[in-house]
């Protein structure tokens, strides 16, 4: 039995869902129970724990208060003393702007916490906030494997609706590889379980991961997982590869090669070839994505989505490569900014300035991309 941390006061966790920008973020837990993929360096330096159904209910507490005092219900408040303190009145503000209408669970995997506590959670979040429409959280396939179904089903009906599922890839070499823990089936069997028992599921693609080796076999191992789970969002997060990243270590080796953005553009392009007779929403918005205007409800969508990519790839090389510093710049962020020429001239000049052209603009983009993860 893990030992919990005595309350230490209102806790946020290091990451959430670029999805979840307006949800209230609620720590379950701290840290990550597997900690082990080889392509993820967000909380190794996080020690686990699973904090306690009532430290957790201290800090909606925290939440009701700071709502009840920007709301006028409390007059005499004082300013926020301790760093948790200012937690959570910023996140009480931030909340109240935005409707507070969700939730999100951090850290990782939340649903690691016993089964009767979480439910003692949503019944307290639920009882304190009765307006609350959605509440998501991280979740691993084999946890979900794990949970009975009766507990899925209570979350569910406790507003623990949608869950956020790494799935990476469906590739069970690349799995394996990455030490994901888990399996391609596993990661059919969970997406199925989940949403037979009421969750949403939102599953995270991660184009690039498998190299140049895999990158072909990951497409459509991946759209495969999707095809047969049917998830209502599949999410696109390209791979960013620094060199405190553990799966480094492959790429200096040479097992696999570092595709650059085009090669994994045209990966996305075969995994949104490849998805037949789902209804899935397809989203693109991470910021180390380079399309992030690809978007859209499955069926539907897959004409759009696939013109889209060929627009991007039938482009002259240099025009690529423009886009490509543009959108790591965070100067561009969809293919009609190329129509802009200030912004073309923007990211012309740098190039001109840094000395950037088509011999490094890999390496350039990759350094930039890594700027974006929080390791
Ligand atoms: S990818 Fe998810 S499961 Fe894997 S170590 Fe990172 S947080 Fe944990």
């Amino acid at each position: 039995m893990r030992k919990k941390p005595a309350y230490e006061g209102f806790e946020l966790g290091p990451i959430r869902p670029p999805s979840e920008a307006y949800s209230l973020l609620l720590r379950i837990n701290r840290g990550c129970g597997w900690n082990k993929c080889r392509f993820c360096g967000f909380y190794r330096d996080v020690p686990f724990a699973i904090r306690s159904a009532e430290d957790v209910k201290k800090d909606i507490d925290r939440i009701k208060y700071w709502v009840d005092v920007f709301q006028g219900n409390i007059e005499d408040a004082s300013n926020p003393a301790t760093p948790g303190e200012q937690e959570a009145c910023y996140s009480a503000y931030n909340w109240i702007q935005s409707g507070m209408k969700s939730v999100f669970f951090q850290d990782g995997n939340s649903i690691l916490m016993p089964p009767d506590e979480m439910i003692e959670v949503l019944e307290y979040l639920n009882q304190t906030f009765p307006n609350i429409q959605r509440i998501t959280s991280y979740a691993r396939s084999d946890t979900i494997n794990r949970l009975k179904p009766e507990y899925l089903r209570r979350y569910a009906e406790l507003g623990l609706n949608r869950f956020h599922i790494g799935l990476e890839t469906g590739n069970d070499y690349i799995l394996k590889l990455m030490k994901k823990g888990t399996t391609k089936q596993a990661q059919i069997e969970a997406g199925i379980k989940a949403k037979a028992a009421g969750i949403e599921i939102n599953e995270f693609y991660m184009p690039g991961m498998g190299g140049r080796e895999y990158a072909r076999a990951s497409a459509l191992d991946t759209a495969d997982v999707m095809n047969q789970v049917n998830p209502d969002f599949i999410r696109i997060r390209s791979m960013a590869l620094a060199e405190k990243l553990e799966m480094y270590e492959d790429y200096r080796t040479g097992l696999l090669t570092r595709p650059n953005d085009i090669e994994t553009i045209h990966e996305i392009r075969l995994f949104i070839e490849n998805l037949h007779g789902i209804t899935s929403v397809v989203d693109s918005d991470h910021i180390l994505n380079i399309l992030l205007e690809l978007r859209g409800k499955l069926p539907e969508a897959k004409p759009r989505l696939l013109a889209i990519i060929d627009q991007f790839l039938d482009l002259p090389e240099d025009t690529q490569n423009i886009y490509r510093l543009g959108r790591r710049l965070n100067v561009m962020n969809a293919l009609r900014d190329l129509n802009n020429p200030i912004l073309v001239d923007r990211v012309k000049q740098t190039m001109d300035k840094a000395g950037i052209d088509k011999t490094n603009i890999d390496d350039v983009c990759d350094q930039l991309m890594i700027r974006c993860i929080p390791i």
